[in-house]
């Protein structure tokens, strides 16, 4: 993949099918959060796997302003942005389903 490719206009927001977990300080809305159950706190999913706080419409995050930390630490274009477009190309390319576990 290109630099010019990667950048998070040009991505289906791959990062924002992982497991966030939330620090105690995050204050995220609990209606968007759930726990694993190993007991973590995280952001809750939709049933494709995508984070309930995606703005769908808009294609951006609706809590942008007061995302997780986990979120605001990962890099666009950083060595895990670009394994999990490759490996989400990879799947799409395979047709296999996009939910991640
Ligand atoms: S950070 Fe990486 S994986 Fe996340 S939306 Fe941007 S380009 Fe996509
Ligand atoms: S909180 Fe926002 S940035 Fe973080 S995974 Fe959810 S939609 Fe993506």
């Amino acid at each position: 993949m290109s630099a010019s490719s990667l950048s998070c206009s040009a991505c289906d927001a791959v990062c924002c099918r992982l497991t966030v977990v939330l620090q105690p300080d995050d204050g995220i809305p609990l209606h968007l959060t759930t726990h694993t159950e190993a007991g973590l706190h995280v952001m809750a999913r939709d049933e494709e796997g995508w984070c309930v706080a995606i703005d769908a419409a808009r294609m951006c995050c609706s809590i942008y302003g007061t995302r997780p930390q986990v979120c605001r630490r990962f890099a666009m274009a950083g060595p895990y942005c670009r394994e999990i477009r490759e490996d989400y190309a990879d799947r799409n390319t395979r047709g296999i389903p996009l939910a991640m576990y």
